[in-house]
């Protein structure tokens, strides 16, 4: 991009030229979570050759097959060798060599909060540029004038797919009170009706979790919120025959200090809670440390977009849940992240801006 710079030059006479390079940062180390192998992997790897970067690949140790797969798929495509490089490995070793490797400019990570925050300080060495995309504790604000034909299998949609294992799971569900019931009981319904099984049988709604370690954590989170007097509306129980599943739950009578209602669980475990008024809906929505997501349900125009301004979430949806495309940026707010990926704030991530300024 041309400029003309505002401040002369002397001597007189002499002009002032200046223009912009947009250049690509350099090599990337693209560390990607468990869930989404392949969405995960594309959001990185499109933006960063378009951007002319070279990438080294690191997939999380549980679902490194996809990355395989697709790095043998771009070779036979005809992608020169060099371009895109797979590392395969535990995050400890594999993924904070990366991290402190002096010849990579930049980190982009999708995966917890907890290794974000290790990011920063393995990175730091050579100042390398991050982008993390962490995670969350989403909640989905249904209000009284929301149309529950459409709220009720979005709201469950919002929470149960993947088996609740979406960094934007919503898994926090606030209900103004005139609606309560029939939200929670058309929700207990939708939990009920999922069925489990093989995650490729297409007669599945639902798979298993990443493993049996996941599908633990989640019955201790559950197991917590019993003992603390949270009251299991539907599911709530693993399968001793098929240790890695885990019942779609709906759970009432969380209390904001429970880690419950305050951690990501990352299985398909949400609570119900009623509300009142807007104002009470927002106080409980925001009070996360997490920014990644949220969904508003209501028919009123203006509603929606007090809302939508009001909760600090990098994305808003109203009258749905989990909507993406590779147009709409994607970030946290809070501790769900740093930056954001997809559409052209996403490329920004991968180019850096050079001016030239010359004296004709
Ligand atoms: P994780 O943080 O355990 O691991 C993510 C990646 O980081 C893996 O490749 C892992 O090997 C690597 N890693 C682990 N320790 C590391 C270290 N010390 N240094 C460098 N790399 C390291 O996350 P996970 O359990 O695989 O995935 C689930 C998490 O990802 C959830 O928190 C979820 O919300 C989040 N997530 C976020 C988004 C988003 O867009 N915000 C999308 C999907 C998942």
């Amino acid at each position: 991009t041309a400029i003309t710079p505002s401040i002369g030059y002397a001597p007189a006479g002499k002009q002032v030229m200046a223009y912009t390079r947009r250049e690509p940062i350099g090599v990337v180390a693209a560390i990607t979570p468990w869930n989404s192998p392949l969405l995960m992997a594309a959001m990185k790897l499109a933006p960063a050759l378009c951007a002319g970067c070279t990438v080294v690949l690191k997939p999380a140790e549980e679902t490194s097959l996809t990355a395989i797969r697709l790095c043998e798929l771009m070779l036979e495509a005809g992608l020169p060798a060099g371009v895109v490089n797979l590392l395969t490995g535990f995050g400890a070793e594999v993924g904070d060599a990366l991290a402190r490797h002096p010849g990579v400019a930049k980190v982009a990570f999708t995966g917890s909060t907890e290794v974000g925050r290790i990011l920063l300080g393995s990175a730091r060495g050579n100042l390398k540029k991050l982008t993390l995309e962490l995670g969350g504790k989403s909640p989905a604000i249904v209000m009284a004038d929301a149309d529950l034909s459409r709220a009720i299998p979005g709201v469950a949609r919002g929470i149960f797919a993947n088996s609740g294992q979406v960094c934007v799971a919503g898994s926090r569900i606030y209900v103004q009170r005139p609606l309560y019931e029939a939200m929670a009981e058309g929700l207990v319904r939708a939990a009920g009706r999922l069925r489990l099984g093989h995650g490729l049988d297409p007669a599945s709604d639902l798979g298993p979790l990443v493993s049996p370690e996941q599908a633990a954590r989640v019955a201790a989170y559950v197991a917590g919120g019993r003992a603390a007097g949270a009251e299991v509306l539907a599911g709530g129980t693993g399968f001793p025959e098929a240790p890695a599943f885990f019942a779609p739950t709906v759970v009432a009578g969380v209390t904001p200090d429970m880690a419950l209602m305050r951690e990501e669980i990352f299985g398909p475990v949400t609570a119900i809670t009623p509300f009142d008024e807007p104002e009470e809906a927002l106080a409980l929505a925001n009070d996360t440390d997490y920014g990644l997501a949220a969904s508003v349900w209501t028919e009123s125009l203006s509603a929606a977009h007090r809302m939508a301004a009001a909760v600090r979430a990098g994305t808003v949806w109203v009258n749905c849940h989990s909507y993406f495309s590779p147009e709409l940026p994607k970030g946290g707010m809070k501790t769900s992240g740093w930056g954001v990926e997809n559409g052209p704030n996403g490329l920004e991530n991968y180019l850096e801006t050079k001016t030239v300024c010359m004296v004709v």
